[in-house]
């Protein structure tokens, strides 16, 4: 049972984030890339399924030369192979993204593709679907729990009140949801492994496909703005507390402007 995970390197959750000049990007200079947590999700699977039915767990990823560290971290955890396909994917708009992924998937050995629910950061839920349209595959979205049967795949969904089971021909489009399961961390023994690994590198040209296709840009960003500054606090005098709900009356009343 083969397995391919497609893995979104993104900016660290905690980073501060700057805008580039030019105001339609962000400013990557010093910023720490990751894993996008859902794909941990998806990783983690993939890799219980080899271990329950063997095969092999290729992880995917577009992006540019740092995409390889997310890569060799995904081995380290516990994939088998990796495929790093090179390009400007802030370029890129999704399904420009999700036709890279399918061409690269096409040519990967596979009875499940991965993807997490969304790239933190961007949060576009858009990529899993997209692929899984492109390949013609059945898809199952936001997934928390998985079990892999003999040409079939059963999911589970938190629905609205109630959780929804949906049956799944093989190949199918897989995309993780939290809690699916508890990721583990790459072991030492993980880490010496995987620097053994040759990540195989593709251009998008390798996959048939020439950068009009990729970067149409049907979709495109024309700002990116931070929020607006919090600002500071106020403290309220709490030693006489009817003392202190006036005043905060009165701020909510006369300054807030809430009531
Ligand atoms: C300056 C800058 C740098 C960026 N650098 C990267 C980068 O290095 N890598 C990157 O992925 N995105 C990068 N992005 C984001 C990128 O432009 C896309 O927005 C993002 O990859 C897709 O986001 P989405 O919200 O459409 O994905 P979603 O549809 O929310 O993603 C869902 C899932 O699709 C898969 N997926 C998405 N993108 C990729 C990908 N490129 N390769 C493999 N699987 C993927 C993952 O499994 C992900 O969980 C960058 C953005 C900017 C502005």
């Amino acid at each position: 049972m083969n397995s391919v995970v497609c893995i979104a390197q993104v900016p660290d959750t905690e980073a501060r984030i700057k805008i580039a000049a030019g105001g339609r990007r962000i400013d990557e200079a010093g910023l720490k890339f990751i894993v996008s947590p859902y794909d941990e999700f998806a990783l983690e699977e993939a890799i219980r399924v080899k271990e329950a039915k063997g095969g092999d767990v290729t992880v995917i990823s577009f992006g540019p030369d740092r995409a390889q560290q997310a890569l060799r971290e995904c081995l380290a955890r516990g994939a088998t192979q990796a495929l790093h396909i090179k390009g400007e994917v802030a370029d890129a708009d999704s399904l420009g993204i999700a036709k890279v992924l399918a061409a690269a998937i096409k040519s990967t050995p596979h009875d499940l593709v991965f993807f997490g629910k969304q790239g933190v950061g961007t949060d576009n839920s858009l990529v899993g679907p997209m692929v899984a349209e492109l390949l013609g595959y059945p898809q199952v979205n936001v997934v928390t729990h998985l079990e892999v049967g003999d040409g079939k795949a059963t999911a589970h969904r938190e629905i609205e009140g109630a959780e929804e089971i949906i049956e799944a021909a093989l190949p199918a489009v897989i995309t993780a949801q939290k809690g699916l399961n508890e990721p583990r961390y790459a072991s030492l023994k993980g880490i010496m492994a995987a620097k053994k690994i040759t990540i195989e590198t593709k251009s998008v040209a390798d996959l048939g496909l020439q950068d009009s296709d990729i970067f149409n840009q049907r979709v495109t960003t024309v700002a990116i703005e931070l929020p607006p500054e919090k600002k500071g606090g106020r403290k309220i005098d709490g030693a006489d507390p009817a003392a202190a709900a006036k005043e905060i009356l009165k701020y909510i009343r006369e300054e807030a402007k809430v009531l």
